[in-house]
C-alpha cells in the first residue's frame, strides 16, 4: 500500500463546481478521451463493497463517482458485492448496502457478487497454472514472508516455483477437492521475486480455507485472494474503467497482470457457463484507475473501527446518529441530495486531503434552506403571557412553509394569549446589544405583531413568567405592522404545543484527528461527551404530526428531522441535524 503524508485540510470555502457544467475531474476527462477515440463506445463502472460492515460517507465518496460517471456518459454501473473473504461478511449488511445505495439516489444496472464467479475464477487459475503463469506453493505463510525480500533486497524463489504443470494441476485439484488443511499450500503467479513492486513477487491467488461461504455454502474449500478475484471480476462484467481509491495503485500491476494473462476476452470457454446461469457476460479489458479517498476531520472511517465501535456499545449501533455511517447520517438528518453536493464539492483528484466537517455540514444547511419546510419549535421554554388577550382567545395564522419559496404554501398555527418563548430571548437584566424582549421593552412576535414586556414573574432567582401586551395596531397585515422594533423572536402556542423529545448532537469526536496516535491516545479516547443531549421541547402540531423521517427547519434553531426509529405523531422525536449557522467552537 503507498503511503502519503499528512495531508492537507481543505477549509469551509472549497470552490462548487456549478452542478450545471460538465465535470472536468481527471477521471471524467479520461473516460471522455476513451469515447471521443473510439477506444469504448459504452462505459461500464461498478461499485464494488466488501459487505463486511454499514457504508460510510467515504463509500458515498465512491458510489456518487461510479454510479455518476456511468451515468453521465450514457453507461451502466453495477453493484458487485466482493464477497471473497466469508469469514467476515454478513447478510445484515448486504441488505442495508443496497438500501443505502439506493438511499444515496443510484440503481444499479446488475446486482453481483464476487462469488458468483468462483467457477470462472478456478477455471481461469488452471488456465494459467497450464501456461506456466501459476504454481502451487507448499511454504508456510511465515515462509513466504522471509523468502518475500524487502523494499531494498530481492526476494527469493520458492523451492516449489519450478513444479511441472502436471504436478501444479494435480495439486491444485486436489486442493478444490478439499484434501489438504488450511494454510498448507497456497495457488501463487509466478511473475518476478526480484520486482521492485513487492506485490509482484508472486503473490498468492488462492488460498484453503475450509469454511462456509453465505453465498456458496460449503462447495469451495478454496477461496480467490482480492487482486486475482477483483481483476477478473471488473473482466467478466466487460468493465471499462475500475474506479479505486489510491492504496490500490501499487496493486495495478498485478491488476493488469491478472487481466491481460488470463485474458477472458479471448477464451470464452472460461466463462461461457455464467451464461447458462442467466449471467449475461461480455468481458473486457478494464483499466484500473485509482483517486483519492474521503477524509473528514472529526471523524474515524475505517470499517474495522466503526465495526468495534458498535460491538464495543461506545455508539447505539450502526444507525446512532452520531455515526459516520449512511445511515448514522440518514437517522440524523443528513439528506442524500446533501451528500451528492458533497462529493461534488469535493471533487476527484489523486491529491489525499482531509475535508473539513464544516464542508458537510454547509452542503447539509444548503440542501435544507432549499427543501425544508419552516416549523416553530421551541426547546428551553419561557412562559408568555399577553395580559390584553382573553383567557380564551384562540386563533390561527396561516404561516408561510417557506421564506423563500411560496410553492410550499401555508400552514395554520394556533395561537392564543399564553405561549412559550426561548429563554434566551428574554433578559431580564439586558447586556448591551441584546435585542430581543426585555422588561419594559418591545420585540416583534412571529407573525403575530410587537409586544411590550409590562411585568416578570419570579421564584427566587428562577424567571417563571413573563407578562406582556400587544400592541393591536401592529397585527401582522394591518399598516402598522411595518412598525420597526430590533427584534423578532418565534412561539409556539402553549395550549397548543405537543412536548417532544429533542435530540441535539454533536461532533462524535472532539479532536480533528481522533486517529492520530501521536499522544499515545486512540479514537476511543477522544469520544466527546457532550455528543449528545436529550431535550423536552415544544413544538406546533404541524410539527408533531410529520411522518417519521421528515426535515424541518426550526425557525432561529437549526434543522431537525423526525426520528426514522422512534418518532410518533404522539410520541414526537426530533433529531438535530445541524444547527443553523456554523457555531463549531464559538461557545456552544
Ligand atoms: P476498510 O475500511 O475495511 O478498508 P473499505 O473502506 O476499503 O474497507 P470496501 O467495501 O472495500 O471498504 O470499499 C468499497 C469501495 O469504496 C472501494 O472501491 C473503496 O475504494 C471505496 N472507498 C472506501 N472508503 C472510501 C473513502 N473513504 N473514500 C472514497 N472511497 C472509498
Ligand atoms: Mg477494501
Amino acid at each position: 500500500m503507498t503511503e502519503h503524508s499528512t495531508p492537507p485540510t481543505v477549509a469551509a470555502t472549497a470552490e462548487t463546481a456549478h452542478p450545471a457544467q460538465p465535470r472536468t475531474d481527471f477521471i471524467r476527462q479520461i473516460v471522455r478521451e476513451d469515447i471521443a477515440s473510439g477506444r469504448h463506445s459504452a462505459i461500464r463502472t461498478r461499485f464494488p463493497p466488501e459487505p463486511n460492515g454499514y457504508l460510510h460517507i467515504g463509500h458515498a465518496k465512491a458510489i456518487c463517482l461510479d454510479f455518476g460517471v456511468a451515468a453521465e456518459f450514457g453507461g451502466l454501473c453495477n453493484l458487485r458485492f466482493d464477497d471473497t473473504n466469508p469469514a467476515k461478511e454478513d447478510p445484515e449488511y448486504v441488505d442495508a448496502i443496497k438500501e443505502d445505495v439506493r438511499w444515496l439516489g443510484f440503481e444499479w444496472s446488475q446486482l453481483r457478487h464476487a462469488s458468483d464467479y468462483f467457477e470462472v475464477f478456478y477455471r481461469a487459475a488452471i488456465k494459467l497454472i497450464e501456461d506456466g503463469n501459476a504454481y502451487v506453493c507448499d511454504l508456510s505463510a511465515e515462509q513466504v514472508r522471509q523468502y518475500r525480500g524487502t523494499l531494498t533486497e530481492a526476494g527469493h524463489a520458492s523451492p516449489f516455483r519450478d513444479r511441472s504443470v502436471a504436478e501444479n494441476l494435480d495439486l491444485f485439484t486436489r486442493m478444490r477437492a478439499g484434501q489438504f488443511p488450511d494454510g498448507s499450500r497456497t495457488l501463487r503467479a509466478k511473475i518476478d521475486m526480484a520486482s521492485g513492486n513487492i506485490n509482484l513477487r508472486d503473490p498468492a491467488l488462492y488460498r484453503i480455507k475450509h469454511v462456509e461461504h453465505q453465498n456458496t455454502g460449503t462447495a469451495w474449500p478454496i477461496y480467490p485472494m482480492y487482486d486475482y478475484a477483483h481483476s477478473l471480476s471488473d473482466a467478466i462484467e466487460g468493465i471499462t474503467h475500475s474506479l479505486c481509491t489510491l492504496e490500490f495503485e501499487d496493486h495495478r500491476p498485478l491488476y493488469d497482470w491478472c487481466v491481460a494473462k488470463v485474458d477472458l476476452p479471448s477464451h470464452r470457454q472460461l466463462w461461457e457457463p455464467l451464461l447458462a446461469r442467466g449471467l449475461p457476460t461480455a468481458p473486457s479489458k478494464p483499466r484500473q484507475i485509482e483517486f483519492s479517498r474521503l477524509n473528514i476531520n472529526y471523524t474515524v472511517m475505517s470499517k474495522r473501527k466503526l465495526v468495534a465501535m458498535v460491538a464495543d456499545g461506545l455508539v447505539d449501533g450502526w444507525d446512532d446518529p452520531r455515526m459516520p455511517t449512511l445511515q448514522g447520517l440518514r437517522r440524523r438528518g443528513v439528506t442524500p441530495a446533501a451528500l451528492r453536493l458533497l462529493a461534488e464539492r469535493v471533487g476527484i483528484s489523486k491529491q489525499n486531503s482531509v475535508i473539513d466537517y464544516s464542508v458537510l455540514e454547509g452542503c447539509v444547511r444548503e440542501d435544507l434552506d432549499a427543501h425544508a419546510p419552516r416549523r416553530l419549535a421551541v426547546l428551553d421554554p419561557l412562559k408568555l403571557v399577553i395580559d390584553n388577550l382573553d383567557v380564551d382567545h384562540v386563533e390561527t395564522i396561516a404561516f408561510p412553509n417557506h421564506p423563500k419559496d411560496e410553492s410550499f404554501g401555508t400552514r395554520a398555527v394556533p395561537f392564543s394569549r399564553e405561549l412559550w418563548i426561548e429563554r434566551e430571548d428574554f433578559m431580564a437584566e439586558p447586556v448591551k446589544g441584546f435585542h430581543r424582549l426585555v422588561p419594559g421593552g418591545e420585540v416583534r412576535l412571529r407573525g403575530v405583531g410587537i409586544v411590550r414586556c409590562t411585568d416578570v414573574v419570579r421564584d427566587g432567582d428562577a424567571i417563571m413568567a413573563v407578562h406582556c401586551t400587544l400592541d393591536p395596531d401592529t397585527r401582522h397585515g394591518l399598516p402598522g405592522a411595518d412598525r420597526k422594533v430590533k427584534g423578532t423572536i418565534h412561539w409556539v402556542c402553549a395550549k397548543h404545543a405537543v412536548a417532544a423529545e429533542v435530540r441535539l448532537y454533536d461532533r462524535l469526536f472532539d479532536a480533528a484527528d481522533p486517529d492520530d496516535d501521536a499522544d499515545g491516545k486512540t479514537y476511543r479516547d477522544h469520544l466527546n461527551p457532550h455528543s449528545r443531549r436529550s431535550v423536552p421541547g415544544w413544538v406546533e402540531p404541524e410539527a408533531a404530526k410529520a411522518d417519521a423521517e421528515s426535515h424541518f427547519q426550526f425557525e432561529r434553531t437549526g434543522y431537525f428531522v423526525t426520528d426514522r426509529r422512534d418518532h410518533t405523531p404522539h410520541n414526537p422525536v426530533f433529531n438535530r441535524t445541524v444547527t443553523l449557522r456554523d457555531t463549531w467552537g464559538k461557545g456552544r
